[in-house]
């Protein structure tokens, strides 16, 4: 019996089998979790349901996380399904493509930095108002992804380091409000992966490089070693961790300089 076995997730993220939603649910679904799946637009609805497919659920459905309504009716279809929900993961981040490349300062524009801040780290909040109800009395878990431009500033990430970084920030008062019911509110900032949204990120390739040869652990990380944090982080046995950003990063943040004999 799998440690999340009698939970129910939604995963909000699914774009393709590269997607770190993709490691996630699979490392849910083998513990046990049933699982519903949002898609962003009718473009990946077919691959969506056949992946959903894959990990035994019919329930997927719409959800563009910019518009409120959608997101409403996300809980308002589960509730045709599910009694109560217990996960929820945002794997969303946006910014236009032109925001992440080249020079900080020269790239920003307010309205890139309107929409990366939006749908990046506002999505979160905007996906917690309207499910938490379909937790109450439950132990329930809310897992989000960011990365470590958070915290520090890197080449061409730009304006979505500081979408992360306000991300992060929205943990913390996520799990402040959300904590006298129950509901625990982490997220897991994870090493470069090549996916869909970070072949947005100009020079992403060097990124993965540098990673693999100055990561103490000399690798770049999986969306299942990603996808097995996100499963301890949502379970049970994670009882006691809230408001925490938990690195899945081959330990690259916990260096000051890259190693001196490579
Ligand atoms: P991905 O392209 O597979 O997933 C991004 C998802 O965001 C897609 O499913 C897309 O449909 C969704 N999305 C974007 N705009 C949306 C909107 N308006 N409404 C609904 N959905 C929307 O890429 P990924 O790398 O798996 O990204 C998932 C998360 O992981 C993101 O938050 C990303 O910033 C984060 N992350 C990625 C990496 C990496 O290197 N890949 C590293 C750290 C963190």
């Amino acid at each position: 019996m799998g440690f999340l076995t009698g939970k129910r997730a939604l995963i909000v993220g699914l774009a393709s089998n590269r997607s770190i939603a993709w490691g996630i649910a699979k490392a849910m679904q083998r513990e046990g979790a049933e699982l519903a799946f949002t898609y962003q637009n009718e473009k990946l609805r077919d691959r969506v349901e056949k992946m959903a497919g894959e990990c035994g659920t019919e329930i997927i459905v719409p959800c563009d996380v910019s518009d409120d309504e959608q997101i409403d009716a996300v809980f308002d279809h589960l509730d045709d399904y599910w009694d109560h929900l217990d996960i929820i993961v945002h794997s969303v981040a946006f910014a236009p493509r032109a925001e992440l490349e080249g020079d900080y300062l020269e790239s920003v524009s307010r309205e890139g930095f309107r929409v990366a801040h939006e749908i990046s780290s506002y999505s979160f909040s905007a996906l917690a108002k309207a499910g938490c109800r379909m937790m109450e009395g439950r132990d329930g878990a809310l897992l989000t992804l960011s990365y470590y431009g958070a915290e520090k500033a890197m080449p061409n990430y730009n304006v979505m380091g500081l979408a992360k970084a306000s991300l992060e920030a929205n943990v913390r008062y996520m799990a402040q409000s959300l904590g006298p019911d129950g509901i625990r509110v982490n997220a897991i900032s994870a090493g470069p992966i090549k996916t869909l949204a970070a072949a947005g990120i100009s020079n992403f390739r060097k990124m993965l490089d540098l990673m693999e040869r100055t990561s103490p652990l000399r690798k770049n990380v999986t969306i299942d070693e990603v996808g097995n944090a996100a499963a301890f982080l949502c379970s049970d046995l994670a009882s006691g961790i809230t408001g925490e950003v938990t690195y899945v990063d081959a330990g690259y943040n916990t260096t000051g300089m890259p190693p001196l004999d490579d």
